[in-house]
C-alpha cells in the first residue's frame, strides 16, 4: 500500500502541471543554476528542481546526483507537495518512520532533506526545490527562507517560461494568419476579376430571368388552373376516400361475414409453403384429419398419409395437376375420404384450393380449404342407390309392362275365346235344355235360369227362392241335397246328385241330375256355388224299363236254371254211381256253368232290387272270424288254380247282414281269381284298424290305372283292355258291394298299381257280441 499522502485534488493539480510543458524537457541553465544556489546557500552536496506526475519524481535541474526520476513511491518531495504552504525537513531520515525504510536513504546513504513546494497561482503544488545531505542535521532560518526565495524564483521562471512560450505559439499563430491573409489577397484579386465576369453574365442572366419571368408568369396562370383542377380533383379524391371507407367498411363487413361463414360452414383452411415444404392447417383442417388440435402437422406424415388409401391416388394426382400452371391455372378440386390420424375415422372431405406460382411459372405456395361432406355423401349414395333402384324397378315395370300388354293381348284373346266358348255353351245349354243356377253364399239367394224354373214347375217369369226349391225335391232326398249344397258353401266340395222334384204348379214329378261346386272369387269378387240342372226323367224311365226287363228275365230265367240244376245234380249222381267218368266230368263242368249263370242272375236281379229300392239289409251281431273261415271253406273246395291263403281272424263282432257281407267277400276273391294269373298267391285278411274291421284282398294281378280306380265302383264299369275282353263280367259286382258297404256305414276302395297286383278292402264298424 502507498504510504505517499495525496493532495484533495490531485487531478486537478495533475492538469495544470500539464500546462507548463515542463515534464521530460532538456535541462536549462536558469533551472540549474538555481538549484546550485540553494546547494550553496543550505551547504548540502545534493539540491533538485523536481515535478510530480502521477507515477514519478521527475528532475529539471539537479546538483550533486545523476539521476534523472525517482519512483513516487519512494520520493520525499511526493510527501512535501501534501503540504504546499510548508517547507518540509526530515533531520534525520533514519529516524523518520515515513522514511526509516526508504531505499533511497539507504542506497545513497542520505540522512537529511529540506523542501519547498512549487506552487503556482491557483495553489497547485506542482512539484519541489529541495536539498539532500549525508548527514543529520537542520537548516537555520536564513537558509530556510533563502530556500523559500528560491523556490518562489523557480516559480517565476516556470510562469516565464509558460508565458513565453504561449508568446511563442501566438506570434506562430500571427505568422500563420499573415501568411493566410497573404495567400487570400492574391485570392480576393482574382475573385475580383472573377466577379466582374460574373457581373456581367449575371446582367445578361437578368433579361433572360425577366423573359423567364414573364414565361413564369403565363406558367404560373396555368399552374393556377391546374391547382383549380388539383383542386376539383382533391375534392373528387375526397368522395373516392369516403366511398373508400364505407368501401372498406362493407369490406370488412363482408370479411367478418365470410369468417362467420366459414366457421358456420366449418371450413378448415390449409396453407402448404411449397419451396420449403412446410404445411400449415387450421385447428378445423386438423379436425377433418383426425388430427389433435395442438400438432406440429406435416405434408408427407399427416396429408399424404392421412388420405384413405382407395382415394390417394386421384388426390395426389389433383395435387400435381394443381401445379402444373399450363394444365389447371393452379386450381384444385377434389373429393376423398381421409383416415383420422388419432381416432381412425373415416371422413368424406371436398378440398377447394388455389397454386400461386413465381413468374417461372413454378409453384410457391397453395392454399386452400376443407369442408366435411360426409353427410352429402352419404345423402349423395343413398340418392344413386335409390335411384339404381328406381332404374331397376322401372326396367322391372317396363318388362312387365310389355309382359302386361302381351298378357292384355292374351286376356283378350282369352276373353274372345271365353265369350265365344260362352256362347256355344249357352247354346249347348239351351240346346241340350239344361238348368243352370247360382247361389249368393253371403245372402244364400239362388238364381235360376228359365229351363230351371220350367223343370221344377215355375213359370218362366216367377222368383223361385232357394227354400221353396228345396221343398220341391222327394221327402227321401232333401236332406241329402240340402247337405251337400251346405258342404259345397263350407267346404268348397263339389257335388254331382240325381234326385226327383214335384213341379210346382204341374205337381209332375221330375228326376233331375244336379251338379254344384264353389267357384272362388278372384281380383276381390265373391265367391259363388253355381252348377246345372238336368232332366233324367227319360233316361231314368228308360233305365227303369231296362231294370224292370232285366228283372222280369233274370227273374223267368231263374225258375228253368233252378230245375236245369236240379237235373244236373241228379244226373251227376247217377253218373258217379255208375262210375261213367267221362259223363260225370262233363256234368261237373255243366253244373259250373249253371252256378256262374246262377250267380250273374242274382247279380242282376239284386241290381234291380236296388234300383227299384227293393234291397233289404238284415242285420245281425255275428263274428267276421266265423265269415271269412266259411269263405276260407268254400273256395278251398272249389278254386285249385290260385294259392289263396286266408290268415287268422281274430274274434271281430259286427252288427250287419251277414249273407251280404258274405257276397262282398265272395266278389274281392273271385274278381282276384278272375284278374290275376293262375298260381299267383292271393291274401285274405280280417283285422281291427281303428275301431273298424278292416277286410282285404290282395293279389298279384296287373293291377289298375288310377284313373280307372275311381270308376271301378260305378254300375257297369269295366277296365277296357285285352284282359277284359276274354273275362266275362257285366260291371256289376263292385257296384253291388260298393251300394251294400254304403248302406252298412262302411267304406270300401282300392289300392293299386299297374304291373304291381291290386288290393281291395272295405271296413265296417265293429259292435259288441249279442
Ligand atoms: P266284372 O268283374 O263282372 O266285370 P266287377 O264290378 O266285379 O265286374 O269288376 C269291375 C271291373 O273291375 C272288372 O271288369 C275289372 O276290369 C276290374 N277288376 C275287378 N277286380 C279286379 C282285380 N282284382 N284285378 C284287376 N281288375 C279288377
Amino acid at each position: 500500500m502507498s504510504t505517499v499522502p495525496l493532495p484533495d485534488n490531485e487531478a486537478q493539480r495533475q492538469a495544470a502541471l500539464q500546462t507548463y510543458h515542463i515534464l521530460d524537457t532538456a535541462t536549462e541553465k536558469d533551472f540549474d543554476d538555481l538549484a546550485e544556489l540553494a546547494s550553496a546557500i543550505c551547504q548540502t552536496p545534493i539540491a533538485l528542481i523536481g515535478f510530480v506526475d502521477d507515477r514519478r519524481h521527475w528532475f529539471k535541474a539537479r546538483k550533486g546526483t545523476e539521476l534523472t526520476q525517482s519512483d513516487k513511491e519512494i520520493s520525499f518531495c511526493a510527501h512535501a507537495i501534501a503540504d504546499p504552504q510548508e517547507i518540509m525537513v526530515v533531520e534525520d531520515a533514519a529516524a523518520d518512520p515515513r522514511f526509516a525504510q526508504n531505499p533511497v536513504v539507504k542506497g545513497f546513504n542520505l540522512a537529511f532533506y529540506a523542501g519547498v513546494p512549487l506552487v503556482n497561482k491557483e495553489g497547485f503544488a506542482l512539484g519541489t526545490l529541495c536539498v539532500f545531505d549525508q548527514q543529520a542535521r537542520s537548516l537555520t532560518a536564513e537558509q530556510e527562507a533563502a530556500l523559500k526565495i528560491l523556490g518562489r524564483q523557480v516559480m517565476d521562471k516556470l510562469e516565464l517560461r509558460r508565458k513565453i512560450m504561449e508568446l511563442e505559439t501566438a506570434n506562430q499563430h500571427i505568422k500563420e494568419l499573415n501568411r493566410h491573409l497573404e495567400a487570400n489577397k492574391t485570392e480576393m484579386q482574382a475573385i475580383g476579376e472573377e466577379t466582374a465576369v460574373i457581373n456581367e453574365e449575371l446582367r445578361t442572366s437578368n433579361e433572360e430571368i425577366l423573359s423567364i419571368n414573364e414565361n413564369l408568369s403565363a406558367l404560373n396562370e396555368e399552374v393556377t388552373a391546374i391547382n383549380n383542377e388539383l383542386k376539383e380533383a382533391y375534392q373528387h379524391q375526397e368522395q373516392l376516400n369516403d366511398e373508400l371507407t364505407k368501401n372498406e367498411q362493407q369490406l370488412q363487413a363482408a370479411l367478418e361475414q365470410t369468417s362467420l361463414a366459414k366457421q358456420a360452414a366449418q371450413l378448415g383452411m390449409f396453407d402448404l409453403d411449397v419451396v420449403n415444404n412446410q404445411l400449415t392447417w387450421d385447428d378445423r383442417c386438423k379436425e377433418l384429419f383426425g388430427v389433435s388440435a395442438g400438432k406440429q402437422v406435416t405434408y408427407t406424415n399427416d396429408f399424404v398419409d392421412g388420405l384413405h388409401p382407395d382415394d390417394k391416388g386421384k388426390t395426389l394426382q389433383a395435387v400435381a395437376d394443381a401445379y402444373n400452371k399450363a394444365l389447371t391455372g393452379g386450381r384444385y378440386d377434389v373429393e376423398y375420404r381421409t383416415v383420422g390420424t388419432d381416432d381412425r375415422k373415416i371422413r368424406w372431405v371436398r378440398a377447394i384450393g388455389q397454386v400461386l406460382f413465381n413468374e417461372r411459372e413454378e409453384p410457391q405456395r397453395f392454399i386452400g380449404t376443407v369442408i366435411n361432406i360426409s353427410n352429402e355423401v352419404e345423402a349423395r349414395n343413398k340418392l344413386q342407390e335409390s335411384e339404381a333402384a328406381l332404374q331397376a324397378a322401372n326396367e322391372e315395370m317396363a318388362v312387365t309392362n310389355e309382359e302386361l300388354q302381351s298378357t292384355v293381348e292374351e286376356l283378350d284373346a282369352a276373353r274372345q275365346q271365353s265369350n265365344e266358348a260362352r256362347e256355344m255353351l249357352d247354346q249347348a245349354i239351351s240346346s241340350a235344355r239344361i238348368g243352370t243356377w247360382h247361389i249368393d253364399p253371403g245372402t244364400g239367394e239362388l238364381t235360376s235360369s228359365n229351363r230351371l224354373k220350367e223343370i221344377f214347375g215355375y213359370y218362366p217369369d216367377e222368383q223361385m227362392p232357394y227354400d221353396a226349391a228345396i221343398n220341391h225335391i222327394t221327402d227321401e232326398y232333401r236332406e241329402v241335397v240340402n247337405s251337400a249344397v251346405n258342404e259345397a258353401l263350407s267346404k268348397g266340395e263339389s257335388y254331382d246328385l240325381e234326385y226327383p222334384v214335384t213341379g210346382h204348379h204341374d205337381k209332375k214329378m221330375r228326376w233331375v241330375r244336379t251338379t254344384g261346386r264353389l267357384f272362388k272369387g278372384e281380383d276381390g269378387s265373391k265367391d259363388f256355388l253355381s252348377g246345372i240342372v238336368l232332366d233324367i226323367t227319360e233316361q231314368k224311365q228308360d233305365e227303369q224299363r231296362k231294370n224292370d226287363f232285366i228283372g222280369m228275365v233274370s227273374h223267368e230265367l231263374k225258375t228253368p236254371l233252378t230245375s236245369m240244376n236240379g237235373y244236373i245234380q241228379m244226373l251227376l249222381m247217377k253218373a258217379k254211381r255208375n262210375e261213367d267218368m267221362p259223363t260225370a266230368n262233363i256234368l261237373d263242368k255243366a253244373n259250373k256253368q249253371v252256378a256262374k249263370m246262377t250267380t250273374m242272375i242274382n247279380g242282376f236281379l239284386n241290381v234291380t232290387r236296388l234300383e227299384s229300392g227293393k234291397i233289404y239289409i238284415d242285420r245281425k251281431v255275428f263274428d267276421m272270424a266265423e265269415l271269412v273261415k266259411e269263405t276260407e271253406e268254400e273256395f278251398m273246395a272249389t278254386v285249385s288254380s290260385h294259392k289263396v291263403v286266408f290268415a287268422s281272424v281274430a274274434e271281430t263282432c259286427v252288427d250287419a247282414d251277414r249273407d251280404k257281407i258274405g257276397q262282398v267277400i265272395n266278389n274281392f276273391i273271385s274278381n282276384a281269381v278272375k284278374y290275376s294269373p293262375p298260381e299267383s298267391a292271393i291274401q285274405v285278411a280280417c283285422v281291427t284298424r281303428d275301431g273298424m274291421a278292416y277286410v282285404s284282398v290282395q293279389d298279384e294281378g296287373g293291377g289298375i290305372a288310377p284313373e280307372d280306380q275311381e270308376r271301378l265302383f260305378e254300375r257297369y264299369y269295366r277296365v277296357k283292355g285285352e284282359h277284359t275282353k276274354s273275362i266275362a263280367g257285366f260291371g256289376i259286382g263292385l257296384y253291388l258291394s260298393s251300394e251294400i258297404i254304403q248302406r252298412h256305414q262302411g267304406q270300401i276302395g282300392v289300392k293299386s298299381e299297374p304291373g304291381k297286383g291290386s288290393t281291395f278292402w272295405f271296413t265296417l264298424p265293429i259292435t259288441v257280441k249279442a
